[in-house]
């Protein structure tokens, strides 16, 4: 078997003005980078707006092991199988963070015969929407330090600013630093840090903005810091959301990009799901299924982070829920739930697969109680055996849920048609009773409560006194009624990495929220979650080379 970039390069690629032609769009609608990647333009997004919605499709699945599931090729499968099938269909993922590309194996494009391209385009710059974002947070640092270097007006006290730099790496050396030193001159000395790109609340806002008026808004809302007095400072007080905006103009304006079957698909905005919303952008989104009959979408890491946040965060502001709900299991990631070692999954083993298949059986339970109607999709592996796909499937009809295989990593469009025509007819004869896990109007404190209860299946939550403290001054400043993005492990329901499977009278800690007034939510940090991940013993970078003719190697 090829690898992933290997196969990619072997794909003849079509001009985007073609693929965008599929869906309706003319050369002049485009923003053309180079000759296989496009931007859309706002005239074009607003024209589309009359249009009607198409039907959505979220991709999810169950907690992640290092044993892979394959969300992103499922999705990209599942969007070739439905075209194949004569649905069109028009696909939204999310960009990939240069971190995990430099550190973890694995990019953000798919794999096998089931991927998005320019794979390395889009794993390494594509057209500098991480950049954008990076400068953009960067830049309101520097205008932040420099409001306090002039004379700080506003009486921002350096200790609780709360505004933190950004880069689009792995870099754990940089998440505590102390910036200002070297005398007057040079700044007022303060604790800072940064975090990975990703996490910034500016790419929550371009992820969640529907145009440009409603992306100034959101970044005047950002709170930076608070005075002396302790009352917050906003983007808007320091004046420069305008400025933020106008760095963000073009990174704002969803990206088209083509599979290796030649369907279209948005790529756009990366939020993580673990420590923050996770979700590709609404404006990506929303333009899929205004030129598509059908949108395939992926929600980051498991149904527990990434989709829970698609149908509390995303969808009011989307203002469409997902028709069908596909969650991705691998016999192999569930055998790893059910105790298996990494280095053993290779072998049948029907008694951990039955174990470890509570994983999966509370992500189906959660994603039912949004009232949306769900399809399993077992993502095969050659190293599968009969015997245990029969398995799965027993369990899951005796669950009660829909369960389909797909072998789009390895055939392509033609493994994944029956799952296509599965997903086709649950939408063209399922209703959908979407609502949200918890009422908007209730507080902090019993949203918190009731995803670790309801989501996680946790017996209770326990705040720091950080956190309660906060939860109080939230009130007084009235955000204490916004949604709920928790900062968790993506490695379990619980907060603990290690407890796989479906783990019980667990409590989640929550030791400090992050308020994101511009993105419209709190974070909620548990466990030990970091917001600046670190690299590997041995990242994915010790494979990367580029040849002489600029050909890259070893980017998967
Ligand atoms: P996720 O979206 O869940 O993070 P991806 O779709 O990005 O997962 O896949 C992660 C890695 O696993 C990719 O390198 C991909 O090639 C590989 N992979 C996915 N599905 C399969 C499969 N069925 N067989 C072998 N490798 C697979």
């Amino acid at each position: 078997m090829k690898t992933d970039i290997e196969i990619s390069q072997s794909v003849n690629l079509t001009p985007i003005k073609e693929i965008a032609e599929k869906i309706g769009l003319k050369e002049n609608d485009l923003e053309l980078y180079g000759n296989y990647k496009a931007k859309i333009d706002f005239p074009t997004i607003q024209k589309a707006a009359e249009k009607e919605d198409g039907h959505l499709i979220l991709v999810t699945s169950i907690n992640p092991t290092p044993a892979g599931e394959g969300k992103s090729t499922i999705t990209i499968g599942l969007g070739d199988a439905l075209n194949k099938i004569g649905k069109k269909t028009v696909i939204a993922l999310r960009e990939p963070s240069l971190g995990p590309v430099m550190g973890i194996k694995g990019g953000a494009t798919g794999g096998g015969y089931a991927q998005v391209l320019p794979m390395e385009d889009i794993n390494l710059h594509f057209t500098g929407d991480m950049h954008a974002i990076t400068t953009a947070n960067n830049a309101l640092s520097a205008l932040l330090d420099n409001h306090i270097q002039q004379g700080n007006e506003l009486a921002i006290d350096p200790r609780r600013i709360i505004w933190k730099r950004v880069v689009d790496l792995n870099d754990r050396a940089l998440r505590q630093v102390v910036v200002g030193l070297g005398g007057p001159l040079q700044g007022m000395p303060r604790q800072d840090g940064f975090d990975i790109t990703v996490a910034s609340e500016i790419m929550a806002i371009l992820c969640l903005a529907t145009n440009i008026e409603d992306l100034k808004t959101r970044l005047s809302n950002i709170v930076v810091a608070y005075t002396f007095e302790k009352t917050p400072i906003t983007v808007g007080d320091l004046q420069v959301e305008g400025a933020l905006a106008l760095i963000l103009k073009d990174a704002i304006k969803p990206n088209l990009v083509q599979t290796i079957y030649g369907t279209p698909a948005f790529v756009h905005g990366g939020p993580f799901a673990n420590i923050a919303h996770g979700c590709n952008s609404v404006l990506a989104t929303k333009t899929a299924l205004k030129l598509g009959d059908y949108v395939v979408t992926e929600a980051g890491f498991g149904a527990d982070l990434g989709a829970e946040k698609f149908l509390d965060i995303k969808v009011p502001n989307l203002k469409k829920s997902p028709d069908v709900i596909v969650i991705v299991a691998t016999i192999r990631a569930l055998k790893m739930h059910g105790g298996v070692k990494k280095e053993q999954l290779n072998e049948e083993n029907i008694e951990a697969l039955t174990h470890g298949f509570s994983n999966l059986k509370k992500h189906i339970e959660n994603m039912q109680s949004y009232g949306i109607p769900v399809v399993v999709a077992i993502n095969e592996f050659i190293s599968d055996t009969k015997q245990e796909i029969t398995q799965l499937e027993a369990l899951c009809k005796k669950q009660g849920v829909i369960v389909e295989s797909a072998s789009v990593w390895e055939h392509g469009a033609d493994g994944g048609t029956a799952l296509a025509k599965t997903v086709a007819s649950v939408i063209e004869n399922e209703t959908t009773n979407y609502h949200s896990i918890y009422p908007v109007g209730a507080s902090l404190e019993e949203k918190i409560e009731t995803i670790v209860t309801k989501i996680y299946g946790g017996a209770g939550v326990s705040f720091s006194q950080k956190a309660i403290n906060q939860m109080k001054t939230f009130e007084d400043y009235g955000w204490d009624r916004l949604p709920v993005c928790m900062a968790k492990t993506q490695y379990s329901l619980s907060d603990d990495p290690k407890a796989l499977g479906a783990p019980s009278n667990f409590t989640v800690t929550i030791r400090e929220l992050v308020p994101k007034i511009g993105a419209g939510f709190i974070v909620a940090l548990t466990g030990d979650v970091m917001t600046m991940p670190g690299l590997p013993k041995q990242p994915a970078a010790l494979n990367m080379d580029v040849l002489e003719d600029g050909t890259a190697v070893g980017l998967f």
